[in-house]
């Protein structure tokens, strides 16, 4: 077993006390994706790395506006999440062929969420055996693999779903109105 460092923990570590406000927002008002690990900008909602991966590929749904619970997102909001979790499920299994997914969202601080105001759903890619192998470092687990690694090669594919979608929640807008 090769225990490795996390580059990318020690930027965090330092900047963590200068970062103000919600990470969500930040990430999404930044022009560089790739630096704030954003893998897709949707209509309603975004999708970015987990700067702490549980696993390889970990990575959150968070809708675009500001909203501490689920409870007060849209139905536009909702289907779009839905819409996008289907597509990282895609993406991670061509990327890295996980034999599982944990998949949920910690609302509130009780419940684990270490951002309270902005919730978010957790896409964790699973293998046989991955809590074991996984050293833990404090409370973070560490991996060969860093983020800007993960981030090439899923954006690429995130990319190509677009690209197969035609444009931005094309296949939301196909789905016909309920009717009343
Ligand atoms: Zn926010």
């Amino acid at each position: 077993m090769r225990y490795i460092s996390a580059p990318w923990r020690a930027d965090y570590v330092r900047g963590s006390s200068a970062v103000k406000g919600c990470i969500f927002c930040q990430a999404l008002k930044g022009r560089d994706d790739r630096a704030a690990a954003v893998l897709w900008r949707g209509r309603r909602n975004f999708i970015l790395l987990n700067r702490f991966p549980y696993t390889p590929g970990h990575l959150m749904i968070a809708p675009k506006r500001h909203l501490a619970d689920f409870t007060e997102a849209g139905p536009d909001e909702r289907a779009e999440l839905a819409e996008l979790f289907g597509t990282a499920l895609r993406v991670l299994r061509e990327a890295c062929a996980p034999q599982g997914f944990n998949a949920g969202m910690n609302l509130g601080a009780s419940a684990g969420a270490g951002v309270t105001g902005h919730y978010h759903l957790h896409v964790v890619p699973r293998w046989t055996g991955d809590s074991n192998f996984m050293p833990l470092v404090g409370d973070t687990r560490v991996f060969i693999e860093d983020l800007d690694t993960t981030y090439q090669k899923l954006r690429p594919l995130f990319d190509h779903e677009r690209r197969r979608r035609g444009r931005t929640g094309a296949a939301l807008s196909r789905t016909p109105a309920p009717s009343r």
